[in-house]
């Protein structure tokens, strides 16, 4: 495709700002690490630099569709052309009814209130308030803290770094600020044998059971944990986690942000365990716009509505933007009307087959993929600056984070691109 870099000096002057003014994700202000200039975006790839190279990343799990879709191009276009945005408190629109309509469809049945977030740290927090205020609305005020496991990322704002792994989310830094959450050893691999799991289970079982007074609900990533360590588990620790909520009266919640819409091999990962709520976020609007959604249960709103605020105290400007809900009702159309099932199952099975060859490196500890994630764990922390450098080099873009080069590209990337991107991950992992 042709280059639509602006002049060099353009460039220099662009990257020179940023350097000097825009904070990026996890970064010094003062010793920035370099960025590169994204200049235009199509299919799975994008032209960063002057050169075009396949996207590896689905920008953070939510490009699931790749950029400039037509459908979702057109969606954006026809709300603008109506309203892009209206407050949500007193008034409702198209848009938001219909987004409503299809998450309700498409999610597992109990699942049918839906409060409309504006990012995924922000559901997490609407859940855990949903949870606390069920607690209070049948009698259990006592009932605070969460039950989670270690190795999960759930988000940046506070109560999401709580329940976040206390190593990765840095709780040493934030210790008497962070509410303190009761944690459970982390899930044992995807394919560990039934011994393991069932040790696992009796661990939890114990600390829910001694904790049970103090507990109000149980938030996980349900089968894939991702930015805390790209880690797949077993189902069954799902069910246990299912068993120990309703055996104490325990909230159960599945953070699907990064697992939802397809990205596992499932539509949803609640669709083989059902929880009683769930956040959605990340592909929701297929990586065009910022929201998130949480759904729970009739039994939950009703525990909720009988709190002594007797509503969920919950509302932000930007709830329910129709922009957003427009482009997300097109991508769950897109996604519904697709073959995303075999779509997913082919990128699993070419990065499984693509990346096997690694193990064999030194440096490598270990090779893994679940749905269309495709993970290489390394021995080491990965120099991110020359395995980026690297990955460019040939033709992908990459975001390695501490021991981790990982891929999970668009669903709609095609073999040649597929085998760029394996290519890619290998001259990172060489080079990281
Ligand atoms: C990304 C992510 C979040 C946070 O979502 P933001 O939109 O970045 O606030 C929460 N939970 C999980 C599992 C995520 O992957």
């Amino acid at each position: 495709m042709p280059t639509t870099s602006p002049p060099a000096a353009t460039t220099a002057a662009l990257l020179a700002f940023d350097r000097e003014h825009l904070w990026h994700p996890y970064t010094s202000m003062t010793d920035p690490a370099p960025v590169r200039l994204v200049t235009d975006a199509r299919g799975c790839l994008l032209e960063v630099d002057g050169d075009w190279v396949v996207d590896g990343m689905s920008s953070w799990w939510s490009a699931i569709h790749g950029y400039r879709h037509p459908a979702l191009d057109a969606a954006l276009a026809r709300q603008a052309d109506r309203f892009s945005h209206v407050m949500f408190g007193g008034l409702t629109h198209e848009p938001a009814v219909e987004l409503g309509r299809r998450l309700v469809d498409i999610t597992p049945a109990p699942l049918e209130r839906v409060f409309l977030a504006d990012s995924g740290s922000v559901s997490v927090e609407v859940a855990m308030k949903m949870v606390l205020q069920y607690q209070r609305g049948v009698g259990r005020p006592e009932r605070t803290r969460m039950l989670t496991v270690l190795g999960g990322y759930h988000g940046d704002t506070f109560d999401c770094m709580s329940i976040t792994d206390p190593v990765g989310g840095m709780h040493a830094l934030w210790s008497g600020l962070l509410p303190a959450q009761v944690f459970a050893q982390q899930p044992p691999s995807y394919d560990a044998a039934a011994a393991e799991i069932a040790a696992w289970a009796d661990a939890v079982r114990d600390l829910a059971a001694r904790h049970a007074h103090e507990l109000a609900g149980i938030v996980v990533e349900p089968l894939l944990q991702g930015a805390g360590g790209m880690w797949p588990y077993p189902v069954a620790c799902l069910r246990v986690l299912r068993e120990v909520a309703d055996e104490h009266g325990l909230v159960l919640v599945f953070d699907e942000i990064a697992t939802g819409f397809g990205r596992t091999g499932h539509l949803f990962v609640s669709e083989l365990v059902t929880p009683d709520v769930v956040c959605l976020g990340k592909a929701l609007t297929g990586g065009y716009l910022t929201l998130a959604a949480v759904l729970t249960t009739d039994a939950v709103a009703r525990g909720i509505s009988g709190s002594e605020a007797g509503v969920l105290m919950h509302g932000p400007t930007f709830m329910g933007n129709p922009l957003a809900c427009a482009v997300a009702s097109a991508s769950i159309d897109l996604l519904l009307a697709s073959d995303w099932g075999a779509r997913v199952g082919a990128i699993g099975e070419a990065l499984a087959s693509g990346l096997a060859p690694l193990r064999a490196l030194p440096g490598v500890r270990d090779v893994r993929t679940v749905g269309a994630v495709g993970v290489v764990q390394l021995d080491h922390s990965v120099d991110v600056v020359a395995a980026t450098a690297a990955a460019l080099a040939a033709g992908v873009w990459l975001r390695p984070f501490r021991d981790l080069v990982y891929a999970m590209p668009p669903y709609v990337i095609d073999d040649a691109e597929l085998d760029r991107l394996v290519a890619g991950i290998g001259a990172a992992v060489r080079a990281g």
